[in-house]
């Protein structure tokens, strides 16, 4: 078998993603290799493949007990021998594990890191045919990144240590120049094939939403309840978040579990399995959840917060659409989120003595914070803001992001940002942002009829204004300096230095946002089609259909749902509707060993399916990522119809979702050809 024939036989893909195929050449020549590609860029492939080619075994340290259990699953179900050694096996299961595996039993084994000075392990290693030794997530070995670990340093002297020098290779989501650095010198890497690829994710769709408060409850039920057959993942920043919203989405009748490192290690473990085996459609959590999820399936991640930094929030929201399908990350922010980052992170630091180190790391941390605050404000493309964050060059706005689908408009409150400032004096700066702004707006709430505020002159001055506009006012003087927030559980807004504004030109602008014309916003967000979109409505219920099969398949064999098969393949499966074997090995992901398992149970739910709905049209060739004719239309869509001009991407989608509700309607098949 040569590479291609694996990645059908065993994986069900026809084809190497970018990146891939580079990689498992230049292992398979022999040459060592270190590959950066981004989540769900399906760096996975890119060592089973050819551990799958080589002689002897494959031995991937990897950081994580869940990681190692869930590939192993996988593999297995993919019908390739693979094993795992770890704490969580007990002293006899690894003696016979290791017997095993120098019979020959497996092709590939994952350890812990910690494994790898171990006696017994030593001398297995030593006696069996090691042909390549692979380090998953491999930042871990640097102290430059977040995920440090000690003993990842082990692995060098376990590859010295070896009678014969496997091809070494690594693999990480996350480098920066010195990581990078450290994983070739740290490792050795002997003249390492380094392959790059894009840190882009196509399929993500990012917004930052300006809500505060109890907004933001009331956007999240409503975007939970907009996605109800959709698995997500909402970050919170503190455990009693957590808690409360948890609380808020389960009394909504939400499929929800939470996950915070104040519960006890089992009620932890229950919350992830319950979402990884789909029993569950969302977790609550805090950033203690995720390192160890490979659950392909997450369409959406929402913070609750805004996180510390771009690198913490760009590896949480990377959890969403590891598929390739498409996904949402959408980040929820207020003001009050950096007053709490800055109090969080002052708390953490503040009780040395401030030394060089930690005024070096608090200033690392300011800074990282800011280039976060800088994101949820800015109001230009924000992929190409993270993008450029990661030191990658960027081109025109990417179109798919919030910003890109909304208009800036700009709006003169200089008249608003003095009463602002007269209400400040006038309440002697002893209140908050809600009393502030309740007594602009003139609001009838008992707490502000309790501290007499009818009697500021200030008060309902700006009645007619929204509130949404005043939050966005004060957030605005706030930067420009005339206005201090202070920091801690109660904070109060104080005048600060105002003699800008008392200049006769001096203009107070706010930046507000709409959005576009049409129509594509919010909710409609995401705004390339779900990957479900090319399905029409009797493809749907297809779907629904084997997703069920694919549960109950899940339950009985008590595997995660998304190891049987990804969402991805059953569309695939709407699309193809395969009545034989043949059929179904033509759906991506579907190999043999898959197929011998679980094929005729859907060939069975599809044949019920297609009995009952003789005359259903399943799908409409939508694709528009397919590769285009020369005349620009998607492949198996040329000539004939006349859609437009055919040239660009906004006349081909309306003219296929014109061409879908036609079908609809009328039932019937149109074929464009
Ligand atoms: P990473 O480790 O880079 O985050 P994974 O190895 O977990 O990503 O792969 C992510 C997903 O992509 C998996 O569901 C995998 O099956 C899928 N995948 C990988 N390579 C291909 C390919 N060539 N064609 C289709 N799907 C692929
Ligand atoms: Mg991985």
């Amino acid at each position: 078998m040569n590479a291609k024939e694996v990645l059908k036989t065993y994986f069900g893909y026809d084809s190497f993603r970018k990146g891939q195929e580079e990689i498992i050449y230049s292992i398979l020549a022999g040459e060592d290799a270190l590959a950066i590609m981004p989540t769900g860029a399906g760096k996975s492939l890119c060592y089973q493949v050819p551990a799958l080619l080589l002689p002897g075994i494959t031995l991937v340290v990897s950081p994580l007990i869940s990681l190692m259990q869930d590939q192993v699953k996988s593999l297995n179900d993919a019908g390739v021998r693979a094993a795992f050694i770890n704490s969580s096996l007990t002293e006899a299961q690894i003696a016979k594990a290791l017997r095993l595996a120098l019979e020959g039993e497996y092709k590939i084994i994952y350890v812990a890191p910690e494994r790898l000075d171990n006696a017994e392990f030593v001398r297995f290693a030593q006696k069996g045919t090691i042909s390549m030794v692979t380090v998953d997530e491999a930042h871990c070995i640097s102290q430059w990144g977040q995920d440090f670990r000690p003993s990842y340093l082990k692995i060098v002297d376990f590859i010295d240590s070896l009678p014969e020098k496997p091809v070494v290779s690594a693999f990480t989501a996350t480098a920066t120049k010195e990581v990078k650095t450290d994983i070739e010198c740290i490792l050795k890497l002997h003249n390492p094939r380094v392959a790059v690829t894009g840190f882009d994710r196509e399929n993500l769709y990012y917004s930052v939403e300006h809500v505060s408060g109890k907004q933001k409850d009331n956007f999240v039920v409503g975007y939970v309840e907009g996605h109800k057959e959709e698995s997500g993942i909402i970050y919170c920043a503190t455990r009693k978040n957590v808690d409360t919203l948890y609380g808020t989405l389960s009394a909504h009748g939400v499929s929800v579990v939470r996950y915070h490192a104040g519960m006890d290690n089992k009620a932890r473990k229950e919350s992830q399995d319950d979402f990884i085996y789909d029993r569950a459609q969302v977790v609550v959590a805090t950033n203690a959840f995720g390192m160890g999820i490979d659950k392909s399936n997450v369409r959406y991640v929402i913070h609750y917060n805004m996180p510390q930094s771009m690198e913490n929030y760009y590896q949480e929201a990377g959890r969403a659409g590891r598929d390739g399908g498409n996904a949402q990350c959408i980040l929820l922010f207020s003001a009050q989120d950096v007053v709490i980052n800055k109090f969080l992170m002052e708390k953490k630091g503040g009780n040395g003595a401030g030394t060089e180190d930690t005024e070096l790391i608090r200033q690392r941390d300011l800074h990282r914070l800011a280039v976060m605050e800088g994101y949820c404000k800015t109001t230009a493309c924000l992929r190409n803001y993270i993008l450029g964050y990661f030191g990658e060059k960027t081109d025109a706005p990417c179109d798919n992001c919030g910003n890109c689908q909304r208009e800036y408009f700009e709006q003169d409150m200089t008249f608003e940002a003095k009463w602002v400032i007269n209400c400040l004096a006038e309440t002697k700066g002893r209140y908050g942002l809600n009393i502030v702004i309740g007594i602009l707006l003139g609001a009838k709430r008992a707490r502000l009829r309790e501290i007499g505020a009818s009697a500021y002159k200030s008060y309902g001055i700006l009645t007619d204004r929204s509130e949404t506009d005043l939050r966005l006012l004060i957030d605005r003087m706030v930067n420009e300096g005339y206005v201090i927030r202070t920091e801690g559980e109660y904070s109060v807004l104080r005048m600060g230095d105002i003699s800008g504004l008392k200049e006769e030109n001096a203009r107070v602008v706010v930046r507000k946002a709409e959005e576009k014309a049409d129509g594509a916003g919010r909710d409609k967000a995401g705004s390339r089609e779900k990957s479900t979109d090319s399905l029409t409505r009797a493809g749907y219920m297809l779907f629904e259909k084997l997703r069920e099969l694919r549960l109950a398949i899940a339950r009985e064999e008590a595997m995660p749902p998304y190891i049987i098969f990804s969402d991805r393949t059953l569309i695939d499966m709407c699309v193809k509707v395969p009545s034989d074997r043949q059929g179904m090995l033509a759906v991506s992901g579907v190999g043999e060993n898959k197929f011998d398992k679980y094929g005729q149970r859907f060939i069975d739910g599809i044949a019920e399916f297609m009995d009952e709905n003789p005359d259903a049209v399943m799908h409409v060739e939508a694709d528009l990522e397919t590769e285009p004719g020369a005349d620009g239309m998607p492949a198996g869509a040329k000539q004939g119809e006349h859609p437009g001009n055919g040239g660009e991407a906004g006349g081909k989608r309306a003219f296929f979702t014109l061409l879908r509700k036609t079908q609809d309607v009328l039932n019937i098949r149109i074929t464009v050809i």
